[in-house]
């Protein structure tokens, strides 16, 4: 089975008409928001009209090897870009003309440049999410990209809208590059494999390729498909067939799995080491949000990406022999050498010796990044491949008044994660302090004494100074969850957060490892710290550290002085009110609605619409 990858590529240049994430389910607009009372709010240039420009930033040149990568992942519907932040303004047209002129660079170097994207297209913006089926607007502008592999993600597997959409539309654009090795779809009854398990091809520099592309072992799929343990799919026959091949130069292997300390990574390098202990393999990862790179041995190295639009992963290779490849090192064979780095991986005999060498960087997702790494400025960077696209995305989000109606002005910026949430710039803090004793309380018992709590891991994105529309709302807390209230002594209610930081079934998911993991920063962005180094942030930014998270936090609202035997107000969402429910003893009531079908994701809504200015 070889694919003829330039007929492929060709055809998909053409232009066509478009943390970790689990508990999700996708939100419905609806709740409080007044939709009737919504002002249009102007958008107009590209990138998109109301982005914010990026500074001049001191940016690394890239080190081209004799294979090269290009890498997105969790882009989670993010493709309009971050328009309050600059670091990250690039629009999904700004990316496909960078991609565009990478390509061609690599053409006029004589050496190959891959895209791969590693899953979890849905969920995370209005742009993606406001539509049905969710997804509707975003999924074929990121189709326009000429993408070389891609692996599923958990957010296509959530929900069967979604999974159906991807296997009978999504899954077969791509020509048999949209691999899924351990996902199975049940067509009425039949279990058929999703899309390809695997590919074979060979580079337009003759490397011979073989592709893999899993999901971790993920469970919280609908019953539209089986996800079959990773473990599992290697000893299958199939992959065997295939892993034992001898005409095979490099393994590429994409994977919705977290890099580090995975065991399904540690499976699949396995896996390929039995039969091939020395050949390349590399391997894109994701779902884990975050910047990170993994030595699995001197020929095994693996990138992860980010999330939402912020970063492109670069991985370069050099070494490789004329038997292998047609391409000679533009640069030479002068990057890192993986010399001293044992497997750590059970029953695999570390390969130390190599004559491969590596570079891998993180390249922020902005205009100034994509001008420099393609030579060219503001006025040749564009051409009709990316305007294009940049204009459907700017249509398509004006077709949808309620994405761009300005609701009130952030005041200033709160941050999800880069503060201690006793700091004034984090979004727990100005939450608790500010915004839930205003906008969550029952209308009729605004007097009482009450606290509020929430579970951290509902918020995804910081809350950003500026203008704040339903879009930034699904960006910020999607999360579709009543707030419901009870009544109880304060000697529990005073004890309900202690006890519910340490509750074993709602427990928020697991916070971003920031040892090897990514830091957020205050003023610039990323400061990562892997395998390689502390170089791969492809802008230098300044590190601020970052500050962990409890699972829950609280307003307290006119508690002061009051006795154990007072009876107070406890608000929660529905989310997690059946586990605070059972720490809440005594005399209390039953949870009822706290304010009609008021949810979580109304809540920074109302607080814009009632105590925001309106000009900004
Ligand atoms: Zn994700």
């Amino acid at each position: 089975m070889l694919l003829n990858s330039l007929l492929l590529l060709t055809s998909l240049l053409r232009p066509i008409a478009g943390c970790e994430d689990h508990d999700w389910t996708s939100p419905v607009l609806g709740g409080y928001v007044d939709h009737s009372m919504m002002r249009r709010h102007d958008l107009s240039k590209r990138i998109q009209p109301t982005a914010l420009k990026t500074p001049a930033q001191q940016i690394k040149d890239l080190h081209w090897g004799q294979i090269n990568f290009l890498h997105t992942t969790d882009t989670h519907g993010w493709l309009a870009g971050h328009l309050l932040d600059e670091n990250y303004s690039a629009d999904y047209g700004d990316f496909a003309d960078f991609v565009q002129k990478m390509k061609a660079k690599a053409d006029r170097l004589g050496v190959d440049l891959l895209l791969i994207d590693s899953g979890d297209l849905h969920d995370g913006t209005g742009f993606g999410d406001i539509t049905k089926p969710n997804g509707k607007l975003t999924v074929p502008i990121f189709q326009r990209l000429p993408y070389d592999l891609l692996s599923i993600g958990n957010h296509e597997l959530y929900t069967t809208p979604i999974a159906n959409d991807t296997y009978h539309n999504f899954a077969p654009h791509w020509g048999g590059r949209y691999l899924t090795s351990n996902v199975e779809f049940n067509d009425t009854g039949v279990l058929k494999p999703f899309s390809q398990r695997y590919a074979y091809w060979e580079t337009k520099q003759g490397i011979r390729i073989m592709s893999f592309a899993f999901i971790f072992n993920f469970t919280g799929n609908s019953n539209a498909t089986v996800v079959t343990p990773v473990g599992t799919a290697v000893k299958q026959s199939w992959f065997q067939e295939q892993v034992k091949r001898t005409d095979i130069d490099m393994f590429l292997v994409a994977g919705h799995i977290t890099l580090r300390g995975s065991t399904e990574w540690n499976l699949i390098y396995s896996a390929i080491r039995e039969h091939h202990p020395t050949i390349p393999i590399s391997i894109f990862g994701g779902h884990r949000h975050v910047r990170d790179s993994v030595i699995f041995d001197a020929n095994a190295v693996g990138i992860a990406s980010g999330r939402y639009c912020e970063t492109v992963g670069w991985l370069s290779i050099d070494g490789l022999p004329s038997s292998v490849t047609r391409a000679k090192s533009p640069q030479g064979n002068n990057a890192t050498k993986i010399t001293a780095k044992p497997s750590a991986i059970p029953g695999v005999t570390p390969n130390n010796q190599s004559d491969l060498s590596y570079t891998r960087q993180y390249l922020d997702f902005n205009r100034f990044s994509f001008e420099h790494h393609t030579g060219t400025t503001e006025a040749t960077f564009n051409t009709s491949l990316g305007t294009n696209i940049t204009e459907k995305i700017t249509s398509d989000i004006d077709s949808l008044p309620s994405l761009t109606t300005k609701l009130g002005c952030v005041p200033d910026s709160y941050y999800l994660s880069r503060y201690p949430i006793t700091s004034n710039q984090s979004l727990f803090n100005y939450l608790t302090t500010v915004v839930f004793p205003k906008v969550v309380v029952d209308p009729k018992r605004t007097n009482m004494s009450r606290i509020v709590l929430t579970n951290t891991g509902g918020f995804r994105y910081d809350l950003l100074k500026g203008p704040f529309t339903i879009d930034n709302a699904y960006q910020t807390n999607p999360y579709q969850n009543y707030w419901l209230r009870m009544t109880a002594p304060w000697s529990v209610a005073k004890n309900l957060l202690a006890n519910m930081q340490t509750d074993k079934v709602y427990k928020k998911r697991g916070e971003p490892a920031t040892a090897n993991g990514t830091t957020i920063v205050k003023t610039e962005g990323y400061v990562t710290h892997d395998d390689f180094g502390s170089d791969g942030d492809n802008v230098v930014h300044i590190d601020q550290g970052s500050a962990e998270t409890p699972h829950y936090v609280q307003a307290n609202v006119s508690v002061d002085g009051i006795g154990d035997d007072t009876l107070v107000d406890v608000y929660g969402t529905s989310f997690f009110t059946p586990a605070a429910g059972k720490y809440l003893t005594g005399n209390t009531s039953d949870w009822v609605s706290a304010d009609g079908n008021f949810s979580s994701f109304d809540t920074l809504p109302r607080m814009a619409q009632q105590f925001w200015s309106k000009d900004c």
